[in-house]
């Protein structure tokens, strides 16, 4: 009844929606009697017994270290499919993010297990786990259970917090696994960070934030010409994140961050609970939508009916002529 994950490392660092997927594993393992353990993969002198033994804090009572790239998906397959075949792990648990899903997706299709995706929650149920899973553009979510093993589970991105759990230094395990043959056709030139830290969203005190309705990425530039403007910062709706048109760290929302700033103008945002819980102690909500039933408007000191397309740029030129 035991829970693997992968850990995602980076110059000492663990990742946080990995930290995040073995603080799940752990609390889940214990709610059905069993135990969670994690996968980390390395080259270097970076992955120390400390550094692997430190994921017991977050309820890893084992962690298997094995000799292979890190940072690429097929040799994290490889090395998963050999601990879960060789120990017999029930489930696998993932973050979210682009190389849990990849790992994830490989790892199904190498076991021929069954999977579920854009997980936002696990609960454990008579001894297993149950995968919670929105439907329908995020109107109703679906209870997953799995009839084989192993059930693989791959978090959507933020879905799971990380949370120390109390425990002490995690066993380290070290494993030999042989690489597949295509699992070496990739190479890792470079890794680098997103630069997440530049956008520091939760401090501006005005912020000017972007949902669908901007219409494609591009579509951002509207607002960042009127926060430039306004000397505040760009936000994010998760549809918009998730879709690629900006980077996760403005999302703004229950997945995301949680601000308050004096201004907060929504443009081509529907206003959805999950949205809302983010931003709605902003002193002033002004929102720009071309819908007059969206529900924004429910929770906008000031509602503006409209094309964004046509009002962003008229707000911009109206603000640099006010300042100049
Ligand atoms: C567990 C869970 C967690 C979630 N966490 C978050 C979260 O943290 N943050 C978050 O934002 N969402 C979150 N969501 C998703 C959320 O439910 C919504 O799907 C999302 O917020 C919708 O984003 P949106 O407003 O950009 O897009 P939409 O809902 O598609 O709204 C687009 C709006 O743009 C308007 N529009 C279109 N064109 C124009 C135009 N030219 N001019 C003006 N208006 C226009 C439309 O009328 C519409 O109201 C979560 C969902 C779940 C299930």
């Amino acid at each position: 009844m035991s829970i693997l994950t992968y850990a995602l490392h980076h110059q000492g660092d663990f990742n946080k929606n990995s930290l995040g997927a073995v603080s799940a594993a752990g609390k889940l393992a214990g709610e059905i009697g069993g135990e969670a353990a994690a996968v980390v993969v390395g080259e270097g002198d970076d992955l120390s017994d400390e550094l692997c033994a430190s994921l017991g804090k977050y309820g890893a009572s084992k962690v298997y270290r094995a000799k292979a790239p890190e940072g690429l998906a097929q040799p994290v397959v490889d090395v998963m499919a050999k601990v879960i075949q060789d120990e017999g792990y029930k489930y696998a648990l993932f973050g979210g993010g682009l190389l849990g899903f990849e790992v994830g997706a490989g790892l199904t299709a190498r076991l021929g297990a069954g999977v579920t995706m854009e997980v936002t929650a696990v609960k454990a149920q008579d001894g297993k786990l149950i995968a919670e899973r929105p439907i329908l553009q995020d109107s109703a979510i679906v209870d997953v259970d799995y009839v084989g093993e192993p059930g693989i589970i791959i978090g959507r991105l933020n879905a799971f917090d990380p949370a120390e759990s109390g425990g002490g230094d995690a066993e380290v395990v070290d494993v030999d696994v042989q690489l597949e043959d295509h699992s070496t056709k990739a190479r890792m030139i470079q890794r680098g960070e997103s630069g997440e830290e530049e956008v520091n969203i939760e401090e501006a005190e005005i912020l000017v934030a972007g949902g669908r309705g901007l219409g494609k990425a591009e579509g951002f530039e509207l607002c960042e010409e009127l926060a430039g403007a306004l000397g505040g910062a760009v936000a994010a709706t998760r549809a918009v994140v998730d879709a690629g048109w900006y980077p996760y760290a403005a999302q703004i929302g229950q997945t995301g961050k949680t601000v308050a700033p004096k201004l907060y103008l929504a443009a081509g945002i529907s206003g959805a609970i999950q949205h809302k819980v983010g931003m709605q102690n902003s002193e002033n909500i002004v929102a720009i939508n071309k819908d007059p039933n969206a529900p924004i408007f429910e929770f906008s000191d000031l509602g503006i009916v409209g094309d964004l397309n046509k009002i962003l740029p008229k707000l911009t030129e109206a603000v640099k002529a006010k300042k100049g």
